[in-house]
């Protein structure tokens, strides 16, 4: 018998798979696991989302959209943007509905990327940001950031890695393990070098309506950033539509339409019943948005008090659904201590390594769960902790 593993090329055959799904394969097994690792929403879709996808299938909505997707629902995302986040984006020409924000980021780098093309990557970072990179040809080139910011990037940190060859930099605000949010200031500082160095931004901004106590500001509102801007976003977090598999990308004209090539050869256009489902979501979903947020707000505000009053330091997130507490008082690593915490309380959390050497020392927590659940698995960490003293 021949090994089929000779016809997998070269570069697939060393990408390794991420490193949460270990734990998740781990915990599967085990009965009574509460989870802290996924990153989605413990909410259901709200009904009437539900309703509006159904209801398209009835009335025999079964065939493709346009590539770029559904014309009025690229005019809804577009109000939607200009509505809350101040940024305008033609919906005929600057808006592609994709198949996730996963599929928009993938889309980017293949995109915009010649080989050997350097792309700053934000760490601790989502961990699809790398892979992505290096299959599209880039290399990615890691700036990371600190508890002592509270995980912001620092402009003097973001100088120290841009070469001559940097075309684009990834940012993701809220950040994604630590929450961390980007505000005016933060990102003012960082335009002036992303301009002065002629830089592209690829913003991923997926939790951007998940942002609990200052207005968010999206980096493509700011002066001169449109022409050097993809915004990145979709209906998974806010909406809680992870399985519907809708995202979208905007920016401009030139760079959307050569996305849609590559969209239109590989994907042709995102599920149409998702699509109509999406639009009923933006259009008439606010307030179970707003809902949604404020009990995310109540998790996170408890979560954060409970790890640091265990003695577990969490800064206070501003936004998404994680936190991200030291467990560096412990001794352990983070991959130790979620393996002993998972093997003997069941509580299933994600070392922080796996999204990049800078969150080695933390673990990523999510408060997408019930209060209960919440209030259990704090019980129980707290108990595994005094097995380590
Ligand atoms: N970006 C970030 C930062 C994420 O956390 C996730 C989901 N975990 C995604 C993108 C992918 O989202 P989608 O479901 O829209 O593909």
């Amino acid at each position: 018998m021949i090994d089929s593993t000779r016809y997998i090329a070269d570069e697939i055959q060393t990408l390794k798979p991420s490193g949460i799904r270990r734990f998740f394969d781990l915990a599967q097994t085990m009965d009574q696991v509460i989870s802290l690792g996924v990153g989605e929403p413990d909410f259901t879709t709200p009904w009437a989302v539900i309703e509006a996808s159904y209801h398209s299938l009835e009335k025999g909505y079964t065939a493709y959209t346009a590539n770029a997707g559904l014309l009025e629902l690229r005019e809804a995302i577009s109000q939607f943007l200009d509505t809350y986040f101040n940024v305008k984006y033609d919906p005929k020409e600057e808006v592609l509905v994709t198949v996730g924000a996963s599929q928009a980021i993938d889309v980017a780098f293949r995109t915009l990327l010649n080989p050997g093309d350097e792309v700053i990557v934000v760490e601790p970072s989502f961990v699809s940001y790398v892979p992505t990179i290096k299959l599209a040809g880039g290399v990615p080139v890691i700036v990371s950031t600190d508890e002592a910011h509270a995980f912001r990037l620092q402009k003097e940190d973001l100088l120290r890695v841009i070469t001559p060859k940097t075309k684009a930099i990834l940012l993701c605000s809220p950040n994604n393990p630590t929450g961390a949010l980007l505000n005016k200031a933060d990102l003012a500082d960082l335009r002036e070098v992303i301009i002065e160095h002629d830089l592209f931004v690829v913003s991923d901004e997926i939790y951007a309506d998940l942002v609990y106590d200052e207005s968010y500001t999206s980096i493509a509102s700011l002066a001169d950033m449109y022409e050097r801007t993809l915004l990145i976003s979709g209906f998974s977090k806010a909406f809680a539509m992870t399985g519907w598999r809708l995202g979208y990308v905007c920016g401009p004209k030139a760079i959307i339409e050569a996305m849609t090539k590559i969209h239109q050869y590989t994907i042709m256009s995102a599920p149409t019943m998702a699509q109509y489902g999406a639009l009923e979501a933006i259009q008439h979903g606010r307030a179970d948005v707003l809902m949604m947020k404020e009990s995310y707000q109540q998790r996170r505000n408890y979560i954060v008090k409970a790890l640091n009053e265990m003695g577990l330091k969490c800064h206070l997130p501003g936004g998404a659904f994680y936190v991200f507490p030291s467990i560096q008082s412990t001794g352990l690593s983070s991959e130790a201590f979620a393996e002993q915490l998972l093997l003997s309380e069941r509580v299933a959390v994600v070392p922080g390594h796996v999204f990049g050497d800078s969150g080695e020392g933390y673990i990523r927590c999510s408060y997408a769960a019930s209060m209960k659940q919440l209030q259990e698995a704090m019980a129980r960490i707290e108990r595994f902790l005094e097995t380590l003293k």
